[in-house]
């Protein structure tokens, strides 16, 4: 398709941005795209080969490895693969949570997966949600919007999540990881956090999903 529509949903660390992106991408019938998952991919490849350990990354094996990896968008099932495996709930554990800042800021990392997004077949239009979408991975984008939301409220969210896949975590340890990811996110050289500037923002701590997702889509109409 030429020119799919592209809808991009920016913020902070658990503030909504996957709920939501990904039904509004499923009530317009687009694609969705949660690229935090492209970056968590790529920690857990580190992680299980050994290029990162204790917090210090062989960059050299990391970027052999990646010189031969590519992700693929099932545009039917909107499911994502890397090197032909489909991702699976392994990259939300704690341990790729607390590493995926590190491996997000470095420099050969990130032009790889800008130009895994750019080369994504997309059909007929696209919801995609991160970091740095409306502001560096696609500028032009026809709508844009910034989450933000408490960060008691985020914790909550982010601690429900956990408790109903069974993995037993402390409210602490989820603020700490929320608060060191989010500095870490808006202060890297590159692509960092920002709110782009022809972004609509939503503060998502009061409202349901079903009224961030009226909000969007009456905002899109
Ligand atoms: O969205 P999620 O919390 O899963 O993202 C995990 C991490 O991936 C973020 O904390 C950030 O370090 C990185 N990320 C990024 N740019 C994006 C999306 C995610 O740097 N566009």
């Amino acid at each position: 398709m030429s020119n799919p529509i592209i809808i991009t949903i920016d913020g902070f660390a658990s503030t909504g941005k996957s709920t939501i992106a990904k039904k509004i991408s499923s009530h317009l019938k687009y694609n969705y795209v949660d690229t935090g998952s492209i970056y968590r991919a790529i920690t857990l490849l580190s992680i299980k080969n050994g290029f990162l350990e204790s917090g210090s990354i062989n960059l050299d094996l990391l970027k052999n490895s990646l010189d031969e990896s590519s992700f693929f968008l099932n545009s039917e099932t909107n499911k994502l693969y890397f090197n032909q495996s489909q991702l699976d709930d392994e990259i939300r554990s704690y341990e790729v949570s607390e590493s995926v800042s590190l491996i997000a800021k470095i420099s050969f990392v990130r032009s790889f997966v800008l130009e895994q997004l750019r080369s994504l077949k997309i059909s007929k239009g696209l919801v995609i949600e991160g970091r740095d979408i409306g502001s560096v991975v696609f500028p032009n984008a026809n709508f844009k919007f910034f989450f933000n939301a408490s960060i008691e409220t985020r914790v909550d969210r982010r601690w429900n999540e956990m408790i109903k896949k069974g993995i037993k975590i402390s409210k602490n340890k989820i603020k700490e990881n929320i608060i060191t990811r989010d500095r870490t996110d808006e202060k890297r050289k590159l692509s960092p956090l920002i709110i782009p500037k022809d972004s609509i923002q939503i503060d998502t701590s009061n409202l349901t999903i079903e009224k961030v997702f009226d909000k969007i889509i009456e905002l899109l109409n």
